[in-house]
């Protein structure tokens, strides 16, 4: 029986939230320590776009993400029945444009996508080349664009704000203790340490992103810079990526009208507001497919930094007593929910799939 095991996570990002309703799910006493107030949307996963896309983000992604990406899915599917709240998800798929003079950038994504999932083999169907009717059908906004398309029909979103204030929500009302403003000092093999008191659990996890770089050295920050629009008399069902060649964009449905143009990727930790140079590149990447959202209102810009490791790949650090989740980089929503069953098991002294077990690295004890 686990009923009396003590767990305390460090960091209410998408990573600590998930995690912590996971264990309460399996029945583990949870408490979370965040530095930041219970309201606060200052942390990282407030700024995501929400996307959960095991292909479309291949090219950035390190080897072996479209297996992790796709053992994700179905588990979101599973968080979407048990998950009680108003938020905004969406499973129809997404599509990757390219403009006519730039085929030559689809067939590269392509190559990138089938080089790194060979041990997978992409399955007949999960990819789609749509012609100029079949992407009109599929998103009739979409009837002009002149260039090609490609379909993922089993990718999808979520809203971030909405999904972190649901697992808020169903944690409190969980009686999971959340110790808010509660800014952690150290962490070390079962005890959390603050200013002015230390406390002991059975496990503690170390869901801090950013916040861990003193005791993970290899973490660095990749600056993404997102605007949030709002505008009516237009509609997309799913999200759509653009493969320009010099200005990545993407556009993601929030409902009510609004949706997410995101998002520059910059080396840097610099947290500062967004710049004219990034703004003008998204705006105009994306008014070169929708003219007509010439006069969309710009409700607000976001900035964050996400964690990520040299190889772009998360890790899980363990040793008895103590997990850090680290290092999630662009896909924090997509692979959470898959990081979040991997601790568990790893607790649970269970064996991981082969594929994901490099991983983890342990830690010896001191
Ligand atoms: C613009 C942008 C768009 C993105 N779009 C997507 C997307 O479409 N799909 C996707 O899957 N991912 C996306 N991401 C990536 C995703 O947002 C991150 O991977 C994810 O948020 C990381 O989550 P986390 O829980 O590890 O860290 P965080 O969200 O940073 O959470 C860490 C928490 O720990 C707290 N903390 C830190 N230090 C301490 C301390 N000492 N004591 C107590 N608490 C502490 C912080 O305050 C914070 O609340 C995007 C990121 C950005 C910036």
């Amino acid at each position: 029986m686990n009923g009396a095991m003590k767990t305390a996570v460090v960091g209410a990002g998408i990573m600590g939230r998930l995690l912590a309703w996971r264990l309460c799910q399996a029945g583990y006493a949870v408490t979370i320590y965040d530095n930041n107030p219970l309201q606060s949307t200052s942390a990282c996963s407030f700024a995501a776009a929400g996307m959960l896309s095991p292909f479309a983000e291949v090219e950035s992604s390190g080897s072996g993400m479209v297996e992790l990406g796709l053992a994700a899915m179905p588990l979101w599917q599973a968080i979407w029945q048990q998950l009680s709240g108003d938020y905004a998800r969406g499973r129809a798929g997404s599509l990757l444009l390219g403009h006519a003079q730039d085929a030559s950038e689809l067939e590269r994504f392509l190559g990138i996508l089938y080089a790194r999932s060979t041990n997978l083999s992409v399955k007949p169907g999960e990819v789609q080349l749509l012609d100029h009717e079949g992407l009109a059908e599929l998103e009739p906004t979409l009837a002009g664009f002149s260039g090609r398309a490609i379909c993922f029909p089993r990718e999808g979103y979520v809203d971030p704000v909405g999904v972190m204030g649901a697992l808020q929500e169903n944690l409190l009302a969980k009686k999971v203790t959340w110790l808010a403003n509660a800014a952690v000092t150290s962490l070390t093999p079962g005890r959390v340490r603050l200013a002015s008191s230390q406390h002991t659990y059975d496990w503690v996890f170390d869901c801090r992103g950013l916040g861990a770089k003193e005791s993970m050295p290899a973490l660095r920050g990749v600056r993404g810079e997102a605007v949030l629009l709002q505008t009516a008399d237009f509609s997309l069902a799913r999200p759509l990526r653009l493969l320009h060649p010099r200005y990545r964009c993407y556009f993601v449905p929030r409902g009510n009208g609004r949706y997410v143009l995101g998002a520059s990727e910059i080396e840097s930790d610099d947290m500062r507001p967004v710049t004219v140079r990034s703004l003008l590149e998204l705006l105009s990447a994306l008014y070169s497919v929708f003219p007509e959202l010439a006069e969309a209102s710009v409700v607000s810009t976001m900035v964050h930094c996400r964690p990520a490791l040299p190889d772009n790949m998360p890790r899980l650090q363990v040793q008895q007593g103590l997990m850090a989740i680290n290092g999630l980089y662009r896909h924090g929503y997509l692979l959470a929910p898959v990081l979040a069953d991997m601790a568990l098991d790893l607790m649970a002294g269970l064996a991981l799939v082969p594929a994901f077990q490099s991983l983890v690295v342990q830690m010896e004890t001191l």
